[in-house]
């Protein structure tokens, strides 16, 4: 056994089908008598309709979280908050949405209640982005991470099936790379490997039937473990790409981590032998980088950063990027990296299997 250090983060999950019921006994418990429910446009339905059920306790709804937290929305939200007097910030959506929830509580320290509808695990994470003048900033802090959080997952039956495959493999990307953590532990270890086998087993039955309650419990019970990963240990290469290719060439979230993560896997494959062997462990024995390409490939998510609107003229520009201020990595990743990193986007750009010759 190594030695390792592990803090625990304190978070209250309620989880299962229906458990939305037990929302005002959890505003109650957080002490909070006028909560600011918030949501995306696109989701203001389940936002109003979660204000009825907290009647008074509900200080209003407001429906404008967008992806990647601009520091204006973030700033309106805050003062809408102070507006009505609110003392809970509860976030009902996915990564975006709790996002907004968390740049209103670094400002006020109100506490959030997290209600997530994908897969992405942010409401696991003591991790905040906003993004200022095109750039997004990351940091971490303990006031940002959700006290309670409720799993329902018939609130994610409305998630289409596309991202909710393309949800998934994000989720398996915050473990995959967990596994080879610098900082890793055993007990996110044990998460890891059983988040990505319960997500990977919930994908197929997704696509057969997106209304399956079983398999969207499943899926949300592996986003749990995945998102609480990701808020315990490091990030390294795949991440970091993600980060450049979502944040500078402003590529869809979910689908950039679907399609690099095969990639990232067989770059790091020999540094790393212990974490894909869990990895293919979990995928059901197949090759850890070739067995995640396959999963996303057969259940018709995007493998190629092609279809996602990448130019191959900016893959050099994204190397470039890649290469200020590194993440730690298994595989050391220097200066000397660049032929590398820039081969490996080839391949992703071009969607075809890590590794092959084409
Ligand atoms: P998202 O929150 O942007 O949601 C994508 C779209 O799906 C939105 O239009 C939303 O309204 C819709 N949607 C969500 N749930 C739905 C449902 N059940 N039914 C129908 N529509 C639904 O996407 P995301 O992938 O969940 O989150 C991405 C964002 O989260 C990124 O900005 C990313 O950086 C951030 N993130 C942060 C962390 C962290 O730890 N801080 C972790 C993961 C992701």
């Amino acid at each position: 056994m190594r030695d390792f250090v592990y803090t625990g983060q304190p978070s209250r999950v309620i989880f299962g089908a229906g458990s939305l019921q037990h929302l005002e006994r959890e505003v109650k418990l957080l002490g909070a008598e006028r909560a600011l429910i918030l949501c995306t446009p696109e989701q203001q339905g389940i936002a109003e309709h979660i204000a009825t059920l907290l009647g008074a306790r509900a200080a209003g709804v407001y429906p404008k979280a967008v992806m990647h937290v601009p520091a204006e929305t973030a700033a309106a939200a805050v003062a809408e908050a102070q507006r009505l007097g609110a003392d809970c910030a509860l976030a009902v959506g996915g990564g975006s949405t709790t996002g907004l929830g968390k740049a209103i509580a670094l400002q006020s320290s109100l506490p959030i209640l997290a209600i997530p509808t994908t897969y992405a695990g942010s409401e696991m994470t003591p991790i905040y982005g906003i993004t200022e003048a095109g750039l997004k900033k990351t940091g971490r802090d303990a006031r940002v991470l959700p006290r309670t959080v409720i799993y329902d997952p018939e609130l994610s039956v409305s998630l289409p099936v596309g991202l909710s495959v393309t949800s998934a493999m994000n989720a398996i990307a915050h473990a995959a790379e967990g596994l080879y953590a610098q900082d890793s532990n055993p007990i996110m270890d044990l998460m890891a490997e059983e988040g990505i086998r319960a997500l990977a087993a919930a994908i197929p039955r997704l696509v057969a039937n997106a209304a399956d309650i079983d398999a969207r419990s499943d899926a949300l019970y592996g986003a749990w473990l995945c998102g609480t990963v990701l808020g315990n240990v490091g990030m390294a290469l795949h991440h970091k790409l993600c980060h450049t290719l979502g944040g500078t060439f402003n590529l869809p979230h979910a689908e950039v981590h679907t399609v690099i993560l095969p990639h990232a896997m067989h770059f790091n494959a020999a540094a790393a032998p212990v974490a894909m062997q869990k990895i293919s462990r979990a995928l059901g024995g197949a090759p850890a980088a070739q067995g995640l390409y396959q999963l996303a490939k057969e259940h018709g998510a995007p493998v190629s950063l092609r279809e996602l609107g990448m130019q191959a003229e900016d893959l050099d520009t994204v190397v470039r990027l890649a290469l200020q201020n590194p993440y730690w990595n298994p595989r050391a990743i220097g200066p000397d990296s660049s032929v590398a990193l820039r081969a490996l986007l080839q391949q992703a750009w071009e969607g075809v299997s890590p590794g092959s010759s084409n």
